[in-house]
């Protein structure tokens, strides 16, 4: 057994190897994030390709942006909407809209006008932050919202105002509790449609502090870190663990807007980047791309794959090619605030980590793993659902009582659909998955929206969409379907005309009968013993 107090010996509740610290989360999220304004004022804050901005030029633009949004109407407890790639202007809305007590949910800016729809709705957001070519998305959207409007940060077209800048005297004093919602990104989680999860200032900063306070902070970053940003800031993973962190430590932030591996690769070498925050497929290019080699990658000290799993072959591959480097993962939900575990290979003072594992459950925050029938904690080395709790998760889904209740259980603890062991050196590592979320390269696709759509063709009586493994996505969304008078490429056609390129479905299988419950509910599991056999024939 390690060293240290981490297991309750008669709940099995597993703590982080390292102390809990005392967590500034009175602070609302734009005040921390900018706590180290006076000393790193004239650091660099951000690099885009046209220009770079100090820790003052993007407070400054950040206050400018939210007296800007007051004046078009945005008041606390308003939704925004920031439908933006990595850009300065990305950084500047979400710092806005919590200096004003409002809530960004974040899309992706390559969804469809069908599913923008859906987000405006459930989130109820009042202004969307985009760019001028995603305007046309959103135009069906705005005869049906009263105060509807849309702002766009580079020219904006017909019926669109200019990116709201103001005077900074004029961002106005809002009474905002740590309480209250900031963020609203959206996650399917264990099962269903995609949500609203509310993420507030407490649970934000409590997340950061967990990471990144104190003595032996469990990911140790510097002022004179740069740290890649080329994940999408739309999704809460690189929104926290790079902005949010970056800023914090008053580090650098490179933004890449869209990945291409040579430009990628190019503005690695020629910023210094120390710190890569990726996910596995970005790992796995890494690791493949000959261009790689004709690159000066020694910059980097400290490598973090998340969001989804990390091969051990790819770790493996990667620890070759960047020898100097520290590699390990975060396993993050957005749910939980987002992060429940990081490899003490970051620590400050690390501690050594093993190939495949995904850290040990952050401090200040408690860690089970219950069996999935008794719902009893279970003690090392057993596989069972990983469940958390502290104060970094999320305070519910928006509008959804129900989806809450099933996710957080009455004790607090956040069950989270994935299925897992902590080993006798507290190292989680994760197995399977239980619920229905299906990951294409990290990117979420949930089952039920898909099924939705389907269920929507006027030849398709029933419908399931289930993950096959793939060696480049690491899951591809496949769908069984009962349908007449259909061919599998008009199946997938209909869905790739209404859903961004990773839900597209890859394969169709025609089946007579969907197997389901005496409820109604899908046999998932049936399903997917169906298609792995089918595969095992092929
Ligand atoms: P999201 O809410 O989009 O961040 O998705 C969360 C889910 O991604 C988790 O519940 C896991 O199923 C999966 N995931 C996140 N991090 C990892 C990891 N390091 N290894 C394996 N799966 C992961």
């Amino acid at each position: 057994m390690s060293e240290g107090i981490t297991l309750d010996e008669t709940t099995h509740i597993f703590r982080s190897k390292l102390p809990d610290i005392p967590l500034p989360n009175n602070l609302l999220l734009h005040k921390y994030c900018f706590l180290k304004l006076p000393e790193v004022a004239n650091r660099t804050c951000l690099i885009a390709a046209a220009r770079t901005y100090t820790y003052a030029d993007t407070h400054r633009a950040s206050r400018k942006v939210a007296a800007g949004m007051s004046k078009l109407g945005i008041q606390k407890g308003d939704t925004v909407m920031i439908l933006l790639p990595n850009s300065p202007e990305f950084v500047f809305t979400f710092m806005a809209v919590s200096m004003l007590g409002a809530v960004a949910t974040t899309a992706n800016p390559s969804y469809t006008a069908a599913e923008l729809a859906k987000q405006l709705a459930v989130s109820n957001a009042k202004l969307v932050v985009t760019l001028s070519a995603h305007v046309h998305k959103l135009n069906n959207q705005q005869a049906q919202h009263r105060f509807f409007k849309v702002v766009t940060v580079d020219d904006p077209p017909e019926n669109c105002s200019a990116f709201p800048e103001g005077d900074e005297s004029e961002v106005p004093e809002v009474e905002i509790s740590v309480e209250d919602a900031v963020a609203l990104p959206f996650s399917s989680g264990t099962t269903g449609l995609a949500k609203g999860v509310i993420l507030t200032h407490k649970s934000l900063v409590t997340s950061v502090a967990q990471l990144i306070e104190g003595e032996n902070p469990h990911m140790y970053l510097k002022e004179e870190d740069v740290v890649l940003c080329v994940l999408p800031l739309f999704h809460v993973f690189a929104m926290h663990i790079v902005m949010m962190c970056g800023m914090r430590t008053g580090s650098a932030i490179l933004l890449i807007e869209k990945f291409e591996m040579r430009t990628l690769l190019e503005a690695i070498e020629k910023h210094r980047v120390t710190v890569a925050i990726l996910v596995p497929p970005l790992v796995v290019a890494l690791t493949k791309n000959t261009a790689v080699e004709k690159y000066d990658l020694s910059s980097i000290r400290l490598v973090m794959s998340g969001a989804a799993p990390l091969g051990l072959q790819a770790e493996e591959a990667l620890r070759k090619r960047l020898p100097n480097a520290i590699l390990g993962q975060g396993y993050g939900m957005t749910e939980s605030g987002p992060v429940l575990t990081m490899s003490l290979g970051f620590a400050k003072f690390p501690f050594p980590t093993k190939c495949g594992s995904c850290g040990t459950v952050v401090r200040n925050a408690e860690m089970k793993v219950i069996h999935p029938l008794t719902s009893l904690s279970l003690p090392r080395n057993e596989h069972g659902e990983i469940c958390v709790r502290g104060s970094q998760i999320m305070k519910g889904y928006l509008n959804d009582e129900k989806a809450t209740a099933e996710t957080i259980d009455a004790d607090g603890w956040l069950h989270t659909g994935d299925i897992g062991y902590v080993d006798d050196d507290d190292e989680v590592f994760l197995v399977d998955r239980a619920k229905e979320l299906i990951k294409f390269k990290a990117f979420q696709v949930p089952p039920a929206e898909l099924e939705d759509l389907l269920r929507s063709h006027p030849s398709i009586a029933d419908a399931a969409v289930v993950p096959q493994k793939d060696d480049a996505a690491g899951e591809v969304p496949v769908a069984f379907v009962v349908g007449f008078d259909l061919t599998e490429d008009a199946v997938k056609d209909f869905v790739a005309k209404q859903v961004v390129f990773y839900k597209r479905i890859h394969k169709v299988y025609f089946v007579d009968a969907i197997p389901k419950s005496q409820t109604g509910k899908i046999l998932r599991k049936e399903l997917r013993a169906k298609l792995a056999k089918i595969i095992e024939r092929n």
